[in-house]
């Protein structure tokens, strides 16, 4: 990050790797669209398909068909359409879900369950054996929260999906890159991932078909990646995408065990300053990077922007809708108060982060917290 300022906002998007720069300079130094049969389209569709290869191996899937998309949005929206298509209509969804799923979800079913959640942010799984024990149920499900880093019990979902014909929609954003893949990506029947989440370039993605999952085929276009997603593949991206997930797989224990520290030291050093702090989902399985909390009273809006006129990069609500601080579905769903829900701020770290960073960034909100009540007495 820039010297001056502390980036803390990684579930939003991750600096991009190095290896994915190199990876997207050397396919700029090509000129030739993947789907020209001469030699220079033939060099470009070779750096395609090891991305794909690649890409495949760092999620464990090698058998499975992989669509390259413009990212986790348009994959979401591929992956609901063949569903429809495959006539799934008992839908169970989590109302946490990013709207990228949740909103394009309701244009194509009208009756759409909620997926129960217990106040700790966990899903209500004895709820949901009971409620998809159904015909064909589809449950949609983020592998982990982009809010609050809750995890998903994946393969469990996957058992209760699969009881009565149905199947596991899995929205792994926020989860690639963080956990290892093997914890939720063979479990899925559709499994939606982005590049910028794990340090490569904005605007990629890829969509994984379950072996046996029909792709929403015949979309009118030049019908690249076998009709699946027309359009020419941003392929330079794609390299880059392929690179970084290749570099995040092979230190994932590493990476997460050092990212872990600073988070932890972050919530240690919130609780030592901050009597009226709650940490949310703290007793839940999450992401090793992400602290979701509020400071009663304070509200998201002002500390954000306390923060960032400070030098410090983090997030209210979900950063992927930023600009507005409405009170997020997935915080009501918890059953969180209005009034404590707008005070509920995200801060992300990443490979770049350190624990001299999480220090500062309590310090800096001390300061300011100090300043607010001295105005206010
Ligand atoms: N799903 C989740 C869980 C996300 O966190 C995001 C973005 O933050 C998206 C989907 C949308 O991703 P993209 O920006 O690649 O379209």
């Amino acid at each position: 990050m820039s010297e001056d300022r502390i980036y803390a906002d990684y579930n939003a998007t991750v600096p991009i790797r190095e290896c994915a720069k190199e990876a997207m300079m050397s396919a700029y130094n090509i000129c030739g669209n993947p789907s020209s049969i001469h030699k220079d389209g033939q060099k470009m569709r070779k750096i395609l398909e090891d991305a794909r290869k690649d890409l495949k191996s760092a999620l464990g899937l090698y058998n499975n068909e992989l669509i390259f998309t413009s990212g986790a949005t348009e994959g979401a929206q591929l992956a609901i359409e063949s569903a429809k298509e495959m006539g799934f209509e008992n839908i169970f969804i989590n109302a946490s879900e990013h709207d990228a799923v949740f909103q394009y979800a309701q244009t194509k079913w009208q009756n759409i369950n909620i997926i129960k959640v217990l106040p700790n942010g966990e899903i209500d799984i004895e709820w949901l054996e009971n409620a998809a024990n159904i015909e064909k149920p589809l449950i949609i499900i983020m592998a982990a929260n982009n809010e609050t880093g809750i995890i998903s019990p994946i393969s469990r979902l996957s058992g209760i999906a699969r009881q009565n014909g149905g199947a596991l929609m899995v929205d792994a954003t926020q989860a690639f890159g963080k956990i290892p893949s093997h914890e939720f990506a063979g479990f899925a029947d559709w499994l939606i991932v982005s590049s910028h989440k794990v340090g490569g370039a904005l605007g990629v993605g890829a969509l994984v078909l379950g072996l046996g999952i029909d792709g929403a085929r015949n979309r009118p276009g030049g019908g690249q990646e076998k009709s699946l997603r027309s359009g020419t593949q941003n392929t330079p991206a794609i390299s880059g995408f392929a690179a970084a997930a290749n570099e995040v797989t092979k230190n994932i224990d590493f990476e997460s065990k050092k990212i872990k520290a600073v988070r932890d030291e972050f919530e240690k050093q919130l609780k030592n300053s901050f009597n009226e702090l709650v940490i949310i989902g703290e007793e839940a399985k999450r992401l090793p990077n992400t602290s979701c909390f509020y400071i009663k009273g304070w509200s998201a809006e002002y500390m954000v922007i306390a923060l960032d006129l400070a030098g410090v990069s983090i997030s209210s609500g979900s950063a992927c809708s930023s600009g507005s601080v409405k009170v997020s579905r997935g915080l009501k769903a918890m059953g969180l108060n209005e009034a404590d829900a707008k005070c509920v701020v995200r801060v992300s770290f990443g490979y770049k982060s350190t624990i001299e960073e999480a220090q500062k960034i309590v310090s800096i909100m001390l300061n300011h917290y100090e300043l607010m009540k001295s105005k206010a007495a």
